[in-house]
């Protein structure tokens, strides 16, 4: 996929600010500084659109990236930030429930997950909570070139038996170091796009 425009065209907090523009949405989803910032902008070739982990005391939005005027990223905030105060856990949740559960445009969630090491608990719970609502989710395990290669297909069993990942999510390496997975990520997406 050739990304020949990207911008951050939309930034919401409730439906009202969702795009007009009907094009089908993906959604991203990591925990904090699980390399999410760095994978939009790996895959839409930018160095920094989506600015590196929106840090408690910032504002929590949902960022729409528009791209080729064909799909929009959508960038929800990073869970699992501990210092983050309930009352703003709560906010966030709201958020993020309000978009999933109501958005009919959104196609499928890309749940970035570092493969060094096995989900978190909150990495199981919200891929339990988004195929509670029947959401398409496509796993990406970031920092692939963190790990060396004969110990990827390890790596990548743990994840899937953790998760308890359903065999019809796609589950797929990546590095925003190398662009290693890139082609295939966008290919995956562009897949979900048009079902
Ligand atoms: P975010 O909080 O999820 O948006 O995470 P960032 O994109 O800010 O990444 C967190 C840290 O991990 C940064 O220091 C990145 O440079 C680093 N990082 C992200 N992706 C990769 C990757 O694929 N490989 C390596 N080696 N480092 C990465």
């Amino acid at each position: 996929m050739k990304v020949t425009k990207a911008d951050l065209a939309h930034v919401a907090v409730k439906p009202e600010q969702y795009p007009t523009t009907r094009l089908p949405e993906i959604a991203l989803s990591g925990r904090s500084n699980v390399g999410k910032s760095s994978f939009i902008n790996k895959m839409i070739n930018r160095k920094a659109l989506a600015r590196t982990s929106q840090r408690p005391g910032k504002t929590q939005t949902l960022n729409f990236y528009e791209i080729n005027e064909q799909l929009y990223f959508v960038d929800v905030p990073g869970y699992g930030y501990a210092k983050v105060p309930k009352t703003e856990r709560e906010a966030w949740g709201r958020m993020i429930e309000t978009y999933i559960e109501s958005r009919e445009l959104l196609k499928a969630v890309v749940q970035i997950i570092d493969v060094r090491h096995p989900p978190s608990t909150d990495d199981k719970m919200m891929y339990n909570w988004l195929k509670h609502f029947d959401i398409p989710v496509i796993v990406v395990a970031t920092k692939c070139d963190k790990v060396p290669k004969g110990k990827w297909e390890k790596h990548l069993k743990i994840i899937e038996k953790d998760l308890e990942k359903e065999d019809s999510d796609p589950l797929l390496l990546f590095s925003s170091e190398t662009a290693y997975g890139k082609e295939q990520v966008w290919k995956t997406i562009l897949y979900y796009c048009s079902k």
